[in-house]
């Protein structure tokens, strides 16, 4: 049973932490409430921000003892607020940012033992530092922690070539609901000794266990690497892009960013001094990044090699490589700026789905004339990671609409658009998760099986419900 924390028991809990690192005055809780999207602004008695695993440790055991559900928080950049307390529960959350040292770091064997608060900026930094290459990239990776992106099984715009935070775990270090510290923090290329007990604490949403620390795997970094932007008339040109790109580069490819000519305009309009790479506007465009263990001569013979090849296939209507790293980076900017935008165009209406990749094209060409149709005037804004048949389908309100009156219809646009996702046997909830936000979608979605497994593995692992309680999957 829940419990709201009477002021003992609150008092009890920062003493684990020291009443320093425990937060109880509204007025500094504000950075761990609000959701980056402004779609949920939560409650709580209590933060605290443990410096140890063995604080983690207590706190969970009261918790577990105390029947108090706790929340565990990272970066706050989720975007299905499973890390957001909902107001009047009387959840407390757990900061793990103070748990943020390096603990080792192995070149040579290529990889990274890394406490869970570390931020994935700082992780990239200190793999820089090494020579070597932590290839997860987000746009929130300034703020975002390795704990939350593993909890998230984030994704992000290198998984065509890396795959996604789970195939960058080797080990993990876990605190159970019960208290228990479960050390797992292998660095094993191969171990069959049984069940890979790590698979079920990535992408939980911190429903099964506090991730406190993490073995990650390292690359060597690239010696070249080539970006392009080019404009293309249709989706269906951007597969064939696609196919074409994959088979010169191989898992040299490691970005292929698809974008509607509607998103582009609105970061156009919106991130000062941008301006489009190419020379007229176009219904779509894409961003390509190759990258050479050997130089950037190879990665731009490549690069050369697709556009060239493409352009007189007429698959690319207009393309330009950039001619320097700050013209690349000018044109990732562009792409990572994508979600920041839409906050400038009134309301907006987001679907993170995934269908496979070849189904792509008829899956947007179908989705985007139900929206427009069923919404008349509402704005596409869709993008994302075509590799991955990944698309974040985004429809921002009609120009000089009512932003709360539009986003009311999020339900019903979400039911329309969901329909064809699930045509094409794709995913509703493919990158950010199931949080809060997509419970009852999933509840409705999935077959009877799966929910049935997985509330089986919670009621395994926190059989008292304390660990961030109907999240990903409603309590029975
Ligand atoms: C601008 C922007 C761009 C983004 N782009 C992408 C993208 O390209 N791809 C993508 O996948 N996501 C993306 N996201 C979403 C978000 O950044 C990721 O989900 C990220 O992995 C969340 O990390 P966090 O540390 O902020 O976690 P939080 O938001 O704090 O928490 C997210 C979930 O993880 C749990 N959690 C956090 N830390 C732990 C831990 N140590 N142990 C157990 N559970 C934990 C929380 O309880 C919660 O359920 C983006 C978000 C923003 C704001």
């Amino acid at each position: 049973m829940m419990k709201f924390p009477a002021p003992d028991l609150i008092a009890r809990f920062a003493e684990i932490v020291s009443p320093r690192h425990a937060i109880t005055d509204p007025d500094l809780m504000g950075r761990y409430l609000v959701e980056w999207r402004d779609l949920f602004r939560g409650e709580t008695p209590l933060v605290l921000r443990p410096g140890s695993v063995d604080e983690v440790a207590a706190i969970l055991a009261l918790a577990n003892e105390s029947g108090v559900v706790v929340v565990p928080q990272g970066g706050n950049t989720g975007l299905v607020g499973s890390q957001i307390p909902p107001p009047g529960s009387g959840e407390i959350i757990l900061s793990l940012e103070r748990l943020n040292r390096i603990r080792s770091i192995d070149p040579q064997g290529l990889s990274l033992v890394v406490e869970a608060g570390a931020t994935l900026e700082a992780i990239h930094a200190a793999a820089e530092e090494a020579d070597r290459l932590f290839p997860l990239t987000l746009a929130s990776q300034g703020s975002c922690q390795i704990g939350g992106n593993i909890a998230t099984n984030a994704g992000g715009t290198a998984v065509l070539s890396y795959g996604n935070a789970r195939s960058l775990v080797l080990g993990l270090e876990v605190v159970l609901a019960d208290g228990r510290i479960w050390n797992g923090l292998r660095r094993l290329g191969k171990d069959n000794s049984g069940y890979d007990l790590k698979q079920m604490f990535i992408g939980s949403e911190g429903t099964l266990g506090v991730i406190t620390a993490a073995a990650l795997k390292l690359f060597h970094r690239p010696r070249g690497q080539s970006v392009a932007f080019a404009s293309v008339a249709s989706p269906r040109d951007a597969l064939a892009l696609l196919g074409r790109a994959q088979s010169i580069a191989g898992f040299g490819l490691t970005g292929f960013e698809l974008m509607i000519g509607k998103a582009m305009e609105f970061a156009l309009r919106h991130i000062p001094g941008s301006r489009l790479p190419v020379g007229e506007p176009a219904p779509w465009y894409v961003l390509l990044e190759i990258s050479s263990g050997l130089s950037e001569a190879e990665a731009m013979a490549a690069m050369e090699r697709v556009l060239g090849e493409a352009l007189e296939a007429e698959e690319v209507v207009d393309a330009t490589l950039a001619a320097s790293l700050t013209q690349s980076q000018d044109f990732w900017k562009l792409r990572h700026g994508l979600s920041e935008v839409q906050k400038h165009e009134g309301g907006s209406i987001k679907h993170d789905v995934s269908v496979p990749t070849g189904d792509m094209p008829a899956f947007l060409e179908e989705a985007i004339s139900a929206v427009t149709e069923a919404f008349p005037g509402c704005r596409p804004a869709a993008f994302g990671h075509m590799g991955d048949g990944n698309i974040h389908f985004n429809v921002s309100q009609p120009v000089g609409a009512d932003k709360e009156a539009y986003l009311a219809q999020w339900e019903a646009m979400n039911e329309v658009v969901h329909r064809v996702v699930l045509k094409y046997d794709g995913s509703v909830a493919a990158e950010h998760g199931v949080g809060r936000l997509k419970l009852d979608l999933i509840a409705r979605t999935k077959p009877e099986v799966d929910l049935d497994l997985m509330r089986t593995l919670k009621a395994a692992l926190d059989p008292k419900g304390t660990l961030n309680p109907n999240r990903v999957i409603r309590r029975t």
